[in-house]
Parts: structure tokens; sequence; C-alpha cells
């Protein structure tokens, strides 16, 4: 990234410092601590004001923060946040707002002893969340690689599927083959989740056999230069029967409904609803358990949220998951997942695996 970008970041956050009548904020996330600097060490905290920021970690990363971020970086022994107090205590801040979903509570009561006479903290939601969700045409490219790098060790995984193999095996197969073709790690834990266990959408593989003639979903992610992809497919080793086949074909028609709702100022609540009227057609509604998509980005989930009465419009620039699904108790459950990005005509579908079930003899 740029050095220019962090700052076009910055400033951009300054200004909605401005619009919330704040003289700065404590930005404690680490995602959104990458976001600002360029740094992607695991202990940070920036002050940041309208012109200017300042980067506070340990010195374990002394030599990392140096090379990374392109702001003011201050060393600390210690506790990182009496030195962030004694700087906006030097620059006369009265509003200092703090990440409210994202610091802890005994670091806030750390930031709190540390107030000057006079000043104040003030909880701030999602200011810099909100700034992430439009991605630039560079953070687009940096995505499409994850995706496609994520489809790549799909496929070669993929291949080594036989029965009796177990869901662990193929999930270690899976994360192998992306760290090989260059991720850093899995964006998440994968699931691979065969038969019955596919039911539960966060399945955790373990030491289950894939049998013949059985679901077996397989969603999965990469991390590449920080930022995620997502993709859930479906395989089946054998031959599917009308009810498998009735599932598949029912959420496939709810995620090819979804795709289609999206586009610039469409609320995410919409995309949602199209996504379960086409499982309601198919008398599945009940079994769809969780929301069509998510935002992605340097983090696996991000706004927006692709769900219920959501009222966010979605916008160009978006990176979004769409990932209906239907689950059955003691039978099974079937999703399909694609990386999307909303365009200012609709939206492109970054994923290129195959959407057909996958059938494996
Ligand atoms: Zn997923
Ligand atoms: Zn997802």
């Amino acid at each position: 990234m740029p050095p220019k970008e962090f700052a076009l970041r910055r400033r951009r956050a300054a200004v909605a410092l401005d619009t919330g009548k704040l003289d700065a904020l404590i930005v404690s996330a680490a995602p959104n601590i990458r976001y600002l600097t360029g740094f992607t060490g695991s202990n940070g905290l920036i002050l940041l004001w309208p012109g200017g920021a300042c980067l506070f970690t340990d010195p374990r990363y002394e030599i990392q923060a140096a090379g990374e971020a392109d702001s003011p970086v201050r060393v600390v022994r210690g506790p990182l946040q009496p030195a962030l107090m004694k700087l906006a205590a030097r620059k006369r801040f009265r509003r200092v707002g703090f990440e409210a979903s994202r610091l802890a509570f005994d670091a806030y009561e750390q930031l709190r002893a540390q107030l000057p006479l006079g000043a104040v903290l003030e909880p701030v939601s999602g200011l810099v969340d909100t700034l992430r969700t439009i991605k630039t045409s560079r953070e687009i490219d940096l995505i499409r690689r994850s995706v496609a790098l994520n489809s790549d060790a799909f496929a070669r995984a993929i291949r080594k599927v036989r029965p009796g193999a177990t869901e662990s095996a193929l999930a270690a197969e899976i994360e192998y083959r992306m760290r090989l073709l260059g991720a850093e790690k899995p964006a998440f834990d994968t699931i691979v989740a065969s038969g019955a266990r596919s039911a539960l959408p966060h399945a955790q593989p373990g030491a289950y056999p894939i049998r013949r003639n059985q679901l077996l979903l397989i969603d999965m992610g990469a991390s590449r230069e920080g930022y995620a992809s997502d993709m859930t497919r479906m395989a089946f080793l054998g031959r599917p029967g009308p009810r498998v086949r009735s599932i598949y074909r029912a959420v496939l028609e709810a995620q090819l409904a979804a795709i289609d709702a999206v586009r610039p100022g469409v609320r995410a609540g919409d995309v949602d609803r199209a996504a379960r009227r086409a499982l309601r057609a198919a008398g599945m509604e009940k079994a769809f358990v969780h929301s069509t998509g998510h935002g992605l980005g340097l983090e696996i989930h991000e706004a927006p949220r692709i769900g219920r009465r959501q009222e966010t419009p979605l916008l160009p620039g978006m990176v979004i998951t769409i990932e209906p699904g239907a689950y059955f108790e003691g039978f099974g459950g079937c999703r399909i997942e694609d990386t999307i990005v909303v365009t200012s005509s609709g939206c492109e579908v970054l994923t290129p695996t195959a959407k057909e079930l996958l059938q494996i003899e």
C-alpha cells in the first residue's frame, strides 16, 4: 500500500472526528490500526487528531513499526495507555473518542485513570469501520488475489478427497495448499463438515470420516497480504438423491437471487430478503438460520452485515459475501458462498470456482 493511501485514510477519519465534535480518537482495534498506518503488530494504540497521529507500541515491535508505519511511532515500556494520555493532555484535547466495541474494560479503566481534568472519554462506534467498508481499487485488487488463491487451494485440495478421509485431514490439506500458494494463514478456521454434521453452520472439522452418499460442506478463506477471502462449496461423493438435489437447487436459487439484488443504493436488508424469498418459495425459509452475508477486507467479518432489517445502503466499492444456506438436523445442510464487489452499475462476483454441486466419484 503506498504511504499516501494511509495519509488519505487518516484525513478521512479526521473529517469524521470533526463531524462527531471530537478533538481526537484513540484507535485500539488492530485491523483499524493497520488500516490507518500500515502497522501489523499485535500491540498498539493510535492517538489520531485532525492534522496528526501517533502510534504507540512496545519494544518488541520497535523495528517492525519503524518499517511499516508511516506515522510517528512512540515505543513505550509497560502499558501504552498512560503514554497516550500524556500526549492527549499536552495537546489539550477535551473530547477524546475511543472505540467502544473494540476496547477491553481494563484498558478503558487505564485510560480513564490518566484523564486530564476537564477532559472526557466518549464512546465512538464504527468510525474507522465505516470508512473501511468502501474499498479502494487497490484493496479490491488485493481481495481479488486472495479470492483467486482461495479458489486455487480449493481445487487442489478437493482432488485429494477419498471416502474414509477425515474432515480434519481435508481441512489440513486445504490450509497447507493455501500457505503453499502464498497465504499468510487461513482467514478463519476452515470448516469441513460431512453428512449430518453439515447441518451445523459453523462445524469444527474433526476425526469424522467423509463417507459416500453424504453431503460435504467446505467453507474456507485465505488471508493474503492481510486481505481475506471467503467461499463455501458443497460436494457429494457419489450420486445425490432427490432430497439433496432439491435442497441444493433452492439454496442456489436463493444465492443467485441475492446476487441479482446487489447494486448501489439497495439496502443490505433487501438483499437478505431476496435470498429468504427464494427459500420460502421452496418451503425452506425456516431452515435458513443465519444472515445472507457480511463485508470482508482486513477482517473476515466486517461491516456491512447483510441481514434482516439492515438499513445500510450498498455502495460501489463495498466487498461482501452472499451465502444463504439451509440446514436440516439429522440430515445435513447446504450453503453456497461467493465474495462479490458492489460496482457502479451492479456487482461483480469475484469467486471463480464453479457453483454446481461438485460430484466426486
Ligand atoms: Zn464462509
Ligand atoms: Zn462468510
